[in-house]
């Protein structure tokens, strides 16, 4: 495996050791005046939850209110095939979810796993966080708590992600007894096996300061049946620290399990980085370790995976970077909402 080299870094545009060292290029990033929020910053999946989770607090929701409202509308989405109702499945054909939710003013967290017939986990895990003394529940036992709650259980298998699930079980193999249907006669965005992840995570703070983050999704399609991501570990895929910030993730759940990443976003603003140049500092270190994962690695050493960063810091400034260009993020900055281009290290994405 070819090792990265720092030209690779430096392609992009002003370069990540630019970018680090704080003197280039701010792709999406803002350094708001006046007060901190009311702000919402999600993945490019989330601009109708940073919209709702900023109308949320502009009533008097808390942070926590606010992202959970917005994310809702994304799980409740079938369209949507990354996150909730409509979510893509795992090996099986069985849609299993997981969220992580996360508050500032009181260092709360609480988290579900491999959680199936439950459309919202995000509210699953407050719940765990405020009516339990744990963190995080998985499968039966986040369902049996689920229902002690009251929530309803339903079948989460749209035709559309059965009818995708089922395509790529026939495609598999030319070795088993699955025979895919004539490419012609499929719907168009059948033809291909469809993308296979998707997250949100969506971020916020209120008008004092107060801070919360959630991220919820059905993972990795066609996982093991039991698979957990980084969506639903606090510190990977989440972390919220009420007096530094706020960082989630969306992307390649091992390569972030591996890193911690979130927690060194948080970590990284609270030593002094914007949020834009914290994610692209992490996205650096995650793209070392890259070097030594087989198949993780193209043939110049670069990440052959998407992983994508989100953070907001205490004071509203806001950022998000990928590995690759042309990544998009949502964001509420109080006046507009509108997507804006992420940060990133490499130019252009590794040829498979
Ligand atoms: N991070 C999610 C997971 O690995 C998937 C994704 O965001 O694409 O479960």
């Amino acid at each position: 495996m070819a090792a990265c080299t720092r030209r690779d870094f430096l392609r992009a545009g002003a370069g990540a050791a630019a970018l680090v060292a704080g003197t280039g290029l701010r792709a999406g990033g803002a350094e708001p005046p006046g007060p901190a929020g009311p702000r919402a910053v999600a993945s490019g999946n989330g601009l109708r939850a940073t919209d709702k989770a900023v109308e949320v607090l502009r009533a008097g929701g808390g942070p926590l209110d606010a992202v959970i409202a917005g994310v809702n509308i994304v799980e409740d989405d079938p369209e949507d095939m990354s996150v909730g109702y409509g979510g893509l499945p795992n090996e099986d054909g069985v849609v299993e979810l997981d969220a992580s939710v996360m508050d500032g003013p009181t260092h709360g967290a609480g988290a579900v796993a491999s959680l199936r017939n439950i459309k919202n986990p995000s509210r699953v895990a407050r719940l765990v966080m405020e009516r339990t003394s744990h963190v995080l529940l998985v499968g039966p036992g986040a369902l049996k708590f689920a229902l002690a709650h009251g929530f309803e259980e339903e079948d989460l298998l749209t035709d559309k992600s059965r009818a995708a699930w089922l395509r790529w079980k026939e495609t598999l193999s030319d070795r088993d007894n699955w025979v895919p249907a004539k490419a012609e006669s499929l719907p168009e965005q059948l033809r291909s096996v469809l993308s296979t992840h998707g997250t949100i995570n969506c971020l916020a703070i209120d008008a004092s300061g107060r801070l919360a983050g959630v991220t919820t999704t059905s993972g990795l399609a066609w996982k093991l049946a039991g698979r957990v991501g980084d969506s639903p570990i606090i510190g990977a895929g989440l972390y919220v620290d009420n007096e530094i910030g706020a960082a989630g993730s969306t992307g390649l759940g091992e390569a972030n399990l591996r890193t911690c990443a979130s927690f060194r976003i948080v970590d990284a603003m609270g030593r002094g980085a914007t949020p834009e140049q914290a994610c692209l500092q992490v996205l650096e270190a995650v793209a070392a370790k890259a070097k030594r994962w087989p198949g993780l690695c193209d043939a110049e050493g670069r990440p052959s995976f998407g992983l994508e960063f989100y953070a907001l810091n205490k004071k509203g400034e806001f950022g998000g970077a990928g590995f690759f260009e042309g990544g998009r993020y949502a964001v509420h900055d109080g006046s507009e909402n509108k997507l804006r281009e992420a940060a990133y290290l490499y130019k252009r994405r590794p040829a498979r």
